[in-house]
């Protein structure tokens, strides 16, 4: 993987010219990672950035964010911006809105799980259940190192069943464990189904797709860009499927500034 500012030479060019479709994580990427999700606030000038870019021409946005709709807009508060929501189970932006059905079915499965896991993890101190509707999140970053293995074997024990079903899948993440519904449907597949959607609103015109995040789901769009786009992972150096790194959320926003800069 190469650190994105040494390879300005290559990539400065291709972001000068073409129709720029920016896809965007939320945690980790343009928000640095905090104690609590509450507290992930996206920094000021990413926020200013971000702005800028969804009224410039030629650039389009999305966030991709396993938060739960309400919550991910509210932290943004941009209009001309898309937001895929539940790691894109929901949908919502300009001239689009979307919710998947299979999703619904699933809010019992989950409801079930959350009820559970609240009642079992009562007692440890600094778990956090996220029930975002379609999702949920174990999030575990508060609890004492000594308890973590107890709170992972709670969660394994709850979710061993429907897993086995395949009603749900489970996947990991920076101090959290994540419930989703066990549908083909990742922030790879609704990058890949954004990016169609508008190369087709725009007459077939090549649209360059560049996607940045920090965490495993994101893996997902990084496999499905490979030789698509431009793929950018946030805070590692290896174990990506991304093309290129940057350090931290700052860095972020600098590319964000360099891409604004080179499209004047
Ligand atoms: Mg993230």
């Amino acid at each position: 993987m190469k650190y994105l500012f040494s390879a300005w030479e290559e990539l400065g060019p291709l972001l000068q010219g073409a129709p720029l479709f920016l896809f965007l994580d939320y945690d980790g990427t343009l928000a640095p990672i905090a104690a609590t999700p509450a507290k992930a606030k996206i920094l000021p000038g990413n926020k200013k950035i971000l702005e800028e870019l969804s009224n410039t021409l030629g650039i389009k946005l999305a966030i991709i964010s396993g938060r739960e709709m309400g919550d991910i807009k509210s932290r943004l508060g941009l209009k001309n911006i898309i937001y895929a929501a539940n790691h894109g189970l929901e949908i919502d932006g300009p001239r689009i809105k979307f919710k998947s059905q299979v999703g619904l079915k699933f809010r019992k499965t989950i409801k079930n799980i959350h009820d559970h896991l609240k009642n079992k993890l009562s007692e440890v101190r600094g778990a956090l259940i996220e029930d975002k509707g379609l999702s949920l999140s174990l999030h575990y970053r508060m609890v004492k190192d000594a308890e973590v293995p107890r709170v992972k074997a709670l969660f394994h024990e709850l979710v061993i069943v429907p897993l086995v079903k395949n009603k749900i899948k489970v996947t990991g993440g920076k101090k959290v464990l994540k419930i989703r519904p066990a549908v083909k449907w990742d922030k790879g597949k609704v990058t890949l189904w954004l990016l169609a959607r508008q190369q087709f609103n725009q007459g077939n015109k090549k649209i360059l797709p560049v996607y940045i995040g920090d965490d495993l789901t994101d893996e997902d769009a990084f496999k499905a860009l490979r030789n698509k786009g431009i793929t950018i992972v946030v805070g590692k150096t290896s174990g990506s499927y991304a093309q290129f790194y940057l350090k931290d959320a700052v860095e972020v926003g600098e590319f964000l500034q360099r891409i604004k800069l080179c499209r004047n």
